[in-house]
């Protein structure tokens, strides 16, 4: 059987060293920063023993914008604001089950930075009704990211840190050891909900400074000395 419509264009991401990596999903996670979690108004966990679970959500795999694109700024909104995120690569399928915390290194591709643009305007509005977050969230053109990195490549994760600036000046940055669940954390809690693949992405939730990005605006956002994600905002 032929298809009858053109197949949708697979979205990829570049591989440092070469090759790309086609995505299959975008999962999002919120709240796992403390600081960022309070700028939202949210409480967050005193501790560990105290965060309950983590708040997951969606973005489409054509949003991805590869490093360097312009990012048009989007319908519906007047407040599109940035959050800068580690991203974390699956390149192998989880086995069936919930994937044990020392298991979840296997499955990792590799590591990039991203932003997880929202239109923070309707994600107010959605919140205050109970509503879902999609429109707010998983819109064109709202994950920008950088090219991917291989794992061998990236030597203890866990020293890094995360940054943003926009027009030169900081807006965003914390080290990851901030973060309320890990990538280890992250990808057991996943696989209670989802059947975890190779092509999936995993948005890491930001740090505090979140704000608005303007048509002209031009961001770096930075896996501190591993990669960058650069572009430009277009009215
Ligand atoms: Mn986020």
């Amino acid at each position: 059987m032929s298809d009858v419509i053109s197949a949708p264009v697979q979205a990829r991401v570049p591989v440092r060293g070469g090759g790309t990596f086609p995505v299959r999903r975008i999962y999002c996670v919120g709240r796992n920063f403390a600081d960022h979690a309070r700028e939202m108004g949210a409480t967050a966990p005193a501790s560990k023993a105290d965060r309950g679970n983590p708040t997951f959500f969606a973005k489409p795999a054509d949003a991805i914008v590869i490093d360097g694109a312009d990012v048009p700024y989007p319908t519906g909104t007047s407040d599109l604001h940035h959050e800068v995120e580690l991203v974390v690569a699956l390149g192998t399928d989880a086995p069936a089950g919930v994937l044990p915390l020392e298991a979840t290194d296997a499955l990792i591709y590799g590591y990039g930075i991203g932003l997880d643009l929202t239109r923070r305007d309707l994600q107010a509005a959605a919140k205050k009704a109970g509503l879902p977050w999609d429109t707010a969230k998983g819109f064109d053109h709202s994950a920008p990211i950088s090219e991917l990195v291989p794992a061998a490549q990236v030597t203890d994760l866990m020293a890094l840190g995360v940054t943003l600036t926009v027009n030169g000046t900081q807006r965003q940055h914390a080290p990851l050891t901030d973060m309320i669940w890990d990538v280890p954390d992250i990808l057991h809690e996943l696989s209670k909900l989802y059947a975890l693949k190779a092509g999936d992405l995993v948005f890491m939730g930001t740090p505090s400074g979140v704000a608005a990005l303007q048509a002209g605006d031009t961001f770096v956002g930075s896996l501190d000395g591993v990669v960058d994600v650069r572009g430009t905002i277009t009215g």
